[in-house]
Formats: C-alpha cells, structure tokens, sequence
C-alpha cells in the first residue's frame, strides 16, 4: 500500500501524540506510570482503543514506541514506563493493530529508533561516520547508527543500547545506589537520571521539599545552594559516565545527541553540568575531552531539535534500516 494518507504516533510513558492531516493531538498515555496496578492485558486493549479509533480509515500509521522491541520481527520485549515489569511474553502491537484494523498499514519502531532517524537527518554532517541519539525522559535509551550504511546494527533480538537498566556509575550514597526502577531493579541508570527519578533521588539526599523541586531547581542550582548542586550532579552523572564509556569503546562515534523531555526542559543547565562532568580530566585518556570542543561532539537538544514523529515518518520512508547483520 502507498500513496495512503500517513499518521504518525508517539507513544511514551507519559503521553500519546497522534500527527494526522487535521493537526497534532496529545492525550494521556494508557501506561504504567499514569495508571500503576492495571494489568497488563488491560493496558495494551485501551492503547488498541486509543489508537483505533483515533486513526482515518485507510491510512499509513507510523508509531514509534518507548518501548524494547524487535523491530524486525514486530515484538515488544518490555517498556518499564509503559507495561512496567509484568510482560510475560513479546507484545505483537502491529499484529494487534492489523487485525482491528486492517485497512490500515502499521509500521512500528522503537522511539529512540525514530529520534536518532531524525536527529541524523537535522545533525548529521559531511564525514560523520556514526551518530547517536541518547534520550533522558520517563525512561532512558540510546541508538547509535553508522551513517555511511545508514544502518542501526542490532543484536539477535533486535536490541541496541537499552543503556537504561544497566547499573547506575554514581557517586551517591547508598539510599540512592538502591533507588527503585520502573523495570523492578534497582539503581539503575534509570532510578537517578530520568525524569521521574528526580524527585526519589531528593528524598534520598534529604534535599528538603520536593513539590516546587523542578521550577526551583536551575535557579538554585545558579544560585550556588550547595544541596540542589549536589542533587544536579548525581542526577546528570549516570549520562556523563554513558558519554564517556560509548566514545571509550567506539571512536567512529562522531556526535552524540542527548534529548527528551527532562533534558529539554532544562538544557543550558543540563549542558553545564554535562559538559562539567565530560571535560574533567580523570587520567592520560581524557586528552581532548574540553569543554570548547565538546559542542562539536556533543549537542545537547532544545525543544523541537529533534522530532520524533518526522523520525518514524523518515523510518517508514527508509531513511535508516535496522539490521541484524
Ligand atoms: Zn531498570
């Protein structure tokens, strides 16, 4: 089928974005993190719902999900922030969808897939050899492609980068070592440096109230109170130790994108402390790490930098392929 009508989705832990001809709505997401305790099962059908019955008849959807996936076979492993920890087999989304409705063409990619296919579009330059997008927001995930190849290399399960529950580097103390994940883990990247792990990582520091937290956060922070600070770097660390271990064992990787809601909420201040914490000297294999020539390497993204729904468009289109090989 081509030619048809495209509607392109975003669906996140926090909300579902839906781009049609008419325009983009926004709609609560029917996830874990909006609606703790709902099984599983549950979740999924009112995402069906949702979806069905906000899409024309007849058209190209392109969804691209937060969300573990297989792309290449179509399976869901898991989604901390969508499904939680309680998937017990892959979710067939685009199966599930194109039985309820068949006169529509599914396509469906990881949406860390679809930022990094739109991030290269924007970022990428002349002589880049790999890209990669990193994304801080209800959950954290990276994907890197070659852009010579335009390929994401993946593993025999499909997966690349599910860098959010991997065990946290922190120098914090142990209430925040032992921060619960949305996954059921604990520590990991995820507890400290996502958006929602802003809030439990204050409490566990003791940072004081934590409901005007993130309107108050960067004016304390400039402002030198020494708690907020302390609570600023352990929260962006986790993400300074990812930059550093992805250009340690890749050095084709030219660019790295870091975005998401919680990053471009705050970005000069997350680009601070950020590039604080990549610059700093640490031993003879920091050489080159300054902070001058760390905007060449590192973008850290403003609001509307990267589009995830042009992304899954660009993915349907080919812009990018996922391979196995
Ligand atoms: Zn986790």
């Amino acid at each position: 089928m081509t030619g048809l009508p495209t509607v392109a989705v975003d669906l996140g832990g926090t909300w579902l974005r839906i781009r049609g001809a008419d325009g983009t709505c926004r709609v609560p997401a029917p996830s874990a993190l909006r609606h703790p305790g709902v099984p599983v099962e549950e979740l999924v059908e009112r995402l069906l719902d949702a979806l069905c019955s906000r899409v024309p008849t007849g058209s190209r959807v392109a969804v691209s999900c937060g969300a573990a996936m297989d792309e290449e076979r179509k399976e869901i492993h898991g989604s901390g922030p969508l499904w939680g920890s309680g998937i017990e087999r892959p979710i067939r989304l685009v199966d599930l969808l194109s039985e309820r409705r068949p006169d529509s063409e599914w396509h469906l990619v990881n949406d860390v897939t679809a930022a990094l296919a739109d991030f290269v579009r924007r970022h990428a330059r002349p002589g880049h050899r790999k890209v990669c997008y990193l994304t801080v927001s209800s959950g954290i995930a990276l994907r890197t492609a070659d852009v010579r190849t335009h390929t994401i290399p993946v593993d025999g399960a499909g997966l690349q980068g599910e860098v959010g529950h991997l065990r946290a580097v922190t120098s914090g103390p142990a209430a925040v070592q032992s921060l619960p994940c949305p996954c059921g883990g604990r520590g990991h990247v995820s507890s400290i440096a996502a958006g929602p792990a802003l809030d439990g990582v204050a409490r566990a520091l003791g940072t004081g109230r934590t409901e005007t937290l993130r309107e108050e956060l960067e004016a304390r922070v400039r402002g030198g109170d020494d708690a907020a600070i302390r609570l600023w770097t352990l929260v962006v660390e986790p993400i300074a130790e990812l930059v550093r271990t992805v250009w340690s064992l890749d050095p084709q990787i030219d660019l790295i994108g870091i975005g998401g809601g919680f990053v471009e909420a705050r970005t000069a201040l997350y680009r601070d402390e950020l590039f604080r914490q990549v610059a700093t000297v640490r031993s003879y294999a920091d050489r080159g790490l300054d902070v001058e020539h760390l905007g060449d390497r590192l973008h850290v993204c403003e609001p509307g930098d990267v589009d995830p729904l042009d992304g899954v468009v660009a993915m349907a289109d080919g812009a990018l392929t996922v391979s196995k090989i």
